[in-house]
């Protein structure tokens, strides 16, 4: 399962990809002039294949705005999509395997699955926290067992999404080999705006007074990593619930490293940190990890990240925002 679409991408990439498919047109079950029927998992997964299909798809999304993905489970609908859908996208790593299961339900064998986690580079961080291991050294098989994927919030680091809308792109093609230079177009636009807002988190978080920050649950940890910064989850991997230790150990991370912001998530109730903000003199705004079509600032994959990097700027007290740059441009 494993690199399932690496190989034919790596087989095929860039301009390569163009000659290949000029001399292949044929195969496709995709009616001449009809759409490409995508189903996305999670929202920001839609966004982008809207940017990269353009007038060439159609995009139906799973999770509901607003829901997290973790634990949701699809209704019977999902699989009637699934069953006229051609182009599956998720992002793995155990976040939306309700979308596969769902996709298995449809009985759909036409349907190709992208998988984000297999699409890109990386190596997936793993989500049980070094105190947990300390905790329980005696039963590291059993932790290894509990967290066996890794953290799966990859789409949040614009350069592995920019990565991930290089195989859409590739996906597309072989579906709609008439519309790949279309695809190649529209992705190297969408590539081009990925590579700012990196410059720009980039920028900006290198300016950040506190290099520390609180999140609700821990999805921010590709993010983290890549802008040098550290993250410390209230919610513990896997669980809905906080142990009064892992409590203690929030409140530690937030008085050692001068924290003064603590981040809800919309898609959790907000009350849930009051406690914890008024424990620790800290306040309390918003990151969100999904996104939200009906929200503005929200409402697109770039939105959305610009409005986290608003936020994280004010929060981590950097010297250069953002927004006025963005401003000016
Ligand atoms: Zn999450």
């Amino acid at each position: 399962m494993m690199g399932r679409w690496r190989g034919v991408f790596a087989a095929a990439g860039g301009g390569l990809l163009l000659s290949l498919l000029a001399g292949c047109s044929g195969g496709s079950p995709a009616p001449a002039g009809g759409k490409v029927k995508v189903v996305a998992s999670i929202f920001p997964l839609a966004d982008v294949a809207r940017e990269i299909g353009g007038e060439h798809v159609e995009v139906v999304m799973l999770l509901p705005a607003g829901e997290t993905p973790h634990g949701f489970q699809p209704k019977p609908r999902d699989s009637e999509a699934l069953a006229r859908a051609r182009l599956l996208l998720t992002v793995g790593l155990g976040l939306d395997l309700w979308a596969d299961r769902a996709a298995a339900a449809s009985g759909n064998r036409a349907l190709t699955t992208l998988v984000f986690a297999e699409a890109v580079r990386v190596e997936p961080i793993k989500v049980a926290p070094a105190e947990v291991h300390e905790e329980h050294e005696a039963h590291a098989e059993h932790e290894e067992h509990a967290h066996p994927f890794g953290d799966p919030h990859l789409w949040l680091d614009p350069t592995l999404m920019k990565e991930y809308t290089a195989a859409l792109a590739g996906a597309l093609s072989t579906i709609q080999p008439e519309h790949a230079a279309d695809f190649q177009t529209r992705q190297e636009a969408y590539g081009a705006a990925l590579d700012r807002l990196d410059e720009e988190y980039r920028s900006t978080l290198a300016t950040a007074r506190i290099k520390s920050f609180v999140s609700f649950h821990s999805a921010f940890t590709y993010v983290a990593r890549r802008y040098g910064l550290l993250q410390q989850a209230v919610l513990e991997p896997e669980r809905s619930d906080v142990s009064a230790g892992h409590l203690e150990r929030v409140v530690e991370f937030v008085r050692s490293r001068g924290v003064k912001v603590l981040f809800a998530e919309p898609q959790y109730p907000r009350d849930r940190l009051a406690a914890l903000a008024q424990q620790t003199g800290t306040t309390v705004m918003t990151l969100d990890p999904e996104g939200n079509p009906h929200v503005p600032g929200h409402d697109s994959y770039l939105s959305l990240m610009r409005t986290n990097l608003d936020t994280l700027a004010k929060a981590l007290e950097c010297s250069h925002a953002p927004s006025s740059t963005r401003a000016a441009r």
